[in-house]
């Protein structure tokens, strides 16, 4: 074990946001039903995508075993490893949780029982205590699923040939959102910071933020390798030319909102002037156009108000 994990710390850039509740968002319920088929997809190198209900997982196989990024839900654990052990293994040696959202590290209990789980260190505090998601109370989780190495910027394990680097962005999609490069597969785990094709989740309880999440990805744009492939939290394997137009999608859409706000419409106005046409697919997911709407809306009122 020692022999294989190779720990490093190392820097990277915090901006302090603003955060608050948010409400009128869909249950998550409807995109896991739409997501319930378990697949495998090689992506590149040593790594594959595991599709199935809630946050796709990241999965590395080679010489020194098995490691994923995120585990979904504790009741489909045993399609999950269904699907691993056509690999080799059904048993991570480490798992790394992207963030704390249920459908990230609901199988952490049940994985927890054989793998070392890593995460930044405000995913252990969600985890353990009792967090409100979406105006609701969720039970903490047992210390078996707990991560047991965190960090405040980021950390590496060194694992089947190649360097796998969790870096971590503050207040985004969370306060506690990590990327996961395999440096030498050329492929990045983005986690929820990438909805792709899709209008995003911000959870602004948890010290989300939609400034700092385009900040993030702006960030994230000139990290990533050209030719690199990406696994969104939700969605299809993806490439830097998708990330960039979600990107592009998700200033121009955030401008339209504050333009009204500067303008003095109410929520309900902005509502009804909605966006273009092009953006009526990605207001196709969980995440609808009004609710879209309401996360920046309500952002963005908090950063007014701390300003005032
Ligand atoms: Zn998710
Ligand atoms: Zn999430």
């Amino acid at each position: 074990m020692r022999k294989l994990l190779a720990i490093t710390a190392f820097l990277c850039l915090c901006v302090s946001t603003s955060f608050a509740h948010i409400s009128s968002i869909k249950h998550l319920d409807k995109e896991e039903k739409t997501q319930q088929n378990f697949r495998l997809e090689k992506v590149n190198g040593n790594v594959h995508a595991l599709f199935g209900r809630g946050g796709n997982i990241g999965v590395s196989y080679g010489s020194d075993g098995l490691m994923t990024i995120d585990t979904q839900f504790a009741n489909v654990v045993p399609q999950i490893k269904a699907e691993l052990k056509k690999l080799g293994s059904d048993t991570p040696k480490f798992v790394f949780n992207t963030h704390w959202h249920g459908d990230h590290t609901g199988g952490n209990e049940l994985f927890g029982q054989d793998a070392m789980i890593i995460a930044h260190q405000n995913v252990y505090e969600r985890l353990k205590n009792t967090t409100e998601f979406r105006g609701r109370a969720r039970t903490p989780t047992k210390k078996v699923g707990l991560p047991t190495f965190t960090y405040k910027y980021g950390l590496s394990v060194y694992m089947n040939g190649e360097q796998v680097k969790a870096v971590h962005f503050p207040k985004g999609h969370t306060d506690g959102d990590t990327v996961v490069f395999f440096t030498g597969s050329n492929v990045v785990h983005l986690g929820d910071t990438f909805f792709a094709g899709r209008f995003p989740f911000v959870d602004l309880a948890s010290g989300g933020n939609v400034e700092g999440l385009i900040n993030n990805i702006g960030k994230m744009i000139q990290m990533i390798p050209a030719d690199a492939k990406i696994i969104p939290g939700h969605g299809p394997i993806s490439t830097i030319d998708d990330l960039k137009s979600y990107h592009a999608m998700l200033l121009d859409t955030t401008l339209i909102v504050r333009k009204h706000m500067k303008a003095g419409k109410s929520l309900d106005e902005i509502k009804t002037a909605g966006f273009p046409e092009k953006y009526k697919d990605a207001g196709s997911g969980f995440i609808n156009t009004n609710a879209w709407i309401e996360t920046i809306y309500r952002s963005y009122s908090m950063k007014m108000k701390k300003n005032m």
